[in-house]
């Protein structure tokens, strides 16, 4: 059996243009190793293109993708912890500059908190358990209406992965000590933009643009 046409057409037009264009970058990222800036933590949502939105090339970015771009509580126990381990490697290995939380609009993960449709004991409903302990917590605060319920979510999810990142010891030393910085984003997927997430407290949060500081 062969490889689906669609893969190999799309690894066939990255072979003869984009690897020819940087054929020498990644010869010399093959040399001497990569120096990543950041590490971005991202959704595995297909529509949220990591390198495209943020324009890297090879050796820009160590990504790191999960179901609704969750960083989880620092945890040192025997469970198989993916997601800590890319970060202990990028901030303690590669030194990168900067953490990114690249969350997005309209995300099925955060959804299904809100729409409780996976089981609490599937894989999902578990990886999830932080945001619907935050909906227990603060559920009554928030609109009852799903769609808004979803929206304030998002921008919630990226605040407590936020939160979680700085209770790795290895992140917080950093971060006190100048050498990284943590940005929580959100992607919108209706219209391309791109927008901090600001936490007022725990439950109140504002969106500006990226863009909003060199413009
Ligand atoms: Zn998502």
């Amino acid at each position: 059996m062969s490889i689906d046409e669609r893969l190999q057409k799309g690894y066939r037009t990255f072979k003869e243009q984009a690897f020819e264009r940087d054929r020498q970058i990644y010869e010399d990222l093959a040399t001497h190793g990569q120096t990543p800036h950041t590490l971005v933590i991202a959704c595995s949502d297909s529509r949220v293109l990591v390198q495209q939105i943020l324009t890297a090339g090879p050796g820009d970015l160590f990504v790191v993708r999960n179901v609704a771009a969750m960083v989880p509580p620092y945890e040192r126990d025997s469970g198989y912890h993916g997601t800590s381990a890319a970060i202990e490697f990028a901030v303690t290995a590669l030194e990168v500059d900067n953490i990114v939380v690249l969350g997005h609009a309209g995300c099925g993960g955060v959804a299904s908190v809100v729409d409780r449709n996976m089981p609490e004991d599937s894989f999902v409903g578990q990886w999830m358990r932080p945001l619907h302990n935050w909906l227990k917590h603060y559920g009554h605060l928030t609109a009852e209406d799903p769609a808004t319920r979803k929206r304030l979510l998002e921008r919630a999810a990226v605040y407590l992965s936020i939160q979680n990142l700085k209770s790795f010891p290895f992140v917080a030393e950093r971060v006190s000590a100048g050498t990284l910085a943590l940005e929580g984003l959100l992607f919108n997927i209706h219209t391309g933009d791109l927008s901090e997430v600001i936490a007022k407290h725990d439950t109140a949060f504002s969106l500006r643009s990226v863009l909003a500081s060199s413009d």
